[in-house]
């Protein structure tokens, strides 16, 4: 059909550049070792940290809330789709994560999309780290808000935006606590303090901290001591928690007033039982098995010495999310090709998503991964970094 020729120019140019990227279809469940072409290979591409997604009592769980309750929910949450499992849930995360309410989201991105659009308006400011994810950008465009962006994980230039801004009548503080692409800690603490003498909001997006840092995988807040601090966390049960949402944890007060006036929580259907099920039996594992926790960094600490010896750049991270940090976008993308070929499956990234000439592929290990698979795994770098001239 013609009309769309633009959009082919642009992916023609895409194409010449070396970043036109097709999606790659897993032919199994999510695990450490995936199929993808009629080949198994070793994933590391996954947020799969904790080996949830294809968890045994994860399974169970999901299928016996489809036996009982159905497939799907039929309805918003505010009109006829709340089901009691789902306060239930609610109330086990706010337990849970030591706050007065959460409010479940259908992901992450909506959670954010939801708390930036509703909770500020054309009174206020928002004031962001210029890294952090996609879904807070996009909040923020849709707030009435007045917007102040500030040098990634810099105090200096927070500060700086908080003496701004002091005319406003909230100011709200948003920072992702662990960045996605680099894999660093937001500087909690710190932003805390100046947050608390500014008498400003704090938001924490803890997407990649869920399950992975904090006690028991509670997350950043937890992993600072910061409890009682933060005004609002954002979580995910799509990456560590293996299945799909996200949450506001927060006060009452925050819950109702989002269930009246986030626009992503009164217009889209709610999670099926499946997916809240098996999302409250993550909770239950995460209490009852935290040394999936400790297998996921010993892992995560074993791969990364080892990249290092190699030689490759892994960037600032002190997380499991582990950056090899190359450079050119398509180099980022024929070191994945090789990789593929050599049976490890790591996705290049490239700009937009990462800044120019920061191309990457972008690495996380999981609980479940052995040694004899990251030993493969580092194998496979070795001999695809050399044939590029990443490392010698
Ligand atoms: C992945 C991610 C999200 C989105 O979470 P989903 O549940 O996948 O929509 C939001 N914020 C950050 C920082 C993320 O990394």
């Amino acid at each position: 059909m013609n009309g769309f020729e633009y959009l082919e120019e642009e992916l023609q140019e895409m194409r010449e550049e070396g970043v036109f990227r097709t999606l790659v279809p897993l032919e199994s469940e999510q695990s450490a070792k995936v199929v993808i072409n009629g080949k198994e290979v070793i994933q590391l591409s996954s947020n799969n940290y904790l080996g949830f997604a294809a968890h045994p009592r994860m399974k169970l769980a999901a299928v016996k809330a489809v036996e009982q309750f159905g497939a799907g929910t039929g309805s918003v949450r505010t009109i006829a789709g709340t089901f009691t499992m789902h306060e239930e849930f609610e109330q086990k995360l706010a337990s849970f994560k030591h706050t007065e309410a959460t409010l479940v989201f259908q992901s992450g991105f909506t959670a954010n999309q939801a708390v930036l659009a509703s909770l500020l308006t054309k009174e206020d400011v928002v004031i962001s780290d210029e890294l952090n994810h996609a879904s807070i950008i996009d909040g923020i465009r849709l707030t009435k808000a007045a917007r102040n962006i500030y040098k990634h994980v810099d105090m200096e230039s927070l500060e700086q935006a908080l003496r701004d801004t002091q005319n406003y009548r909230k100011r709200l503080v948003v920072t992702d606590g662990v960045f996605s692409m680099d894999g660093n800690i937001a500087p909690l603490p710190e932003i805390v303090a100046l947050c608390e003498k500014y008498d400003a909001i704090i938001m924490v997006d803890d997407a990649h901290a869920s399950g992975v840092l904090g006690r028991n995988g509670r997350g950043t807040v937890d992993h600072f001591d910061l409890n009682g601090r933060v005004h609002i966390q954002v979580g995910t049960l799509s990456k560590a928690i293996g299945v799909l949402g996200g949450y506001v944890a927060s006060t009452q007060s925050v819950r109702d007033y989002l269930i009246h006036k986030g626009r992503p929580f009164l217009f889209t259907t709610s999670q099926p039982p499946a997916v809240t099920a098996a999302c409250s039996e993550a909770i239950d594992i995460l209490l009852e098995e935290p040394e999936r926790i400790e297998r996921l960094w010993e892992n995560t600490k074993y791969f990364k010495a080892g990249l290092n010896k190699l030689g490759f750049d892994t960037g600032k991270s002190d997380t499991p999310i582990t950056p090899v940090v190359v450079g050119d976008g398509a180099k980022a993308h024929q070191l994945s090709d090789k990789l593929l070929e050599y049976g490890v499956f790591a996705q290049g990234i490239a700009f937009p998503t990462v800044q120019k000439g920061k191309a990457r592929v972008r690495t996380i290990v999981t609980a479940d991964h052995t040694k004899e698979l990251l030993d493969e795994a580092l194998a496979a770098f070795e001999k695809a970094g050399k044939e590029l001239r990443i490392i010698s």
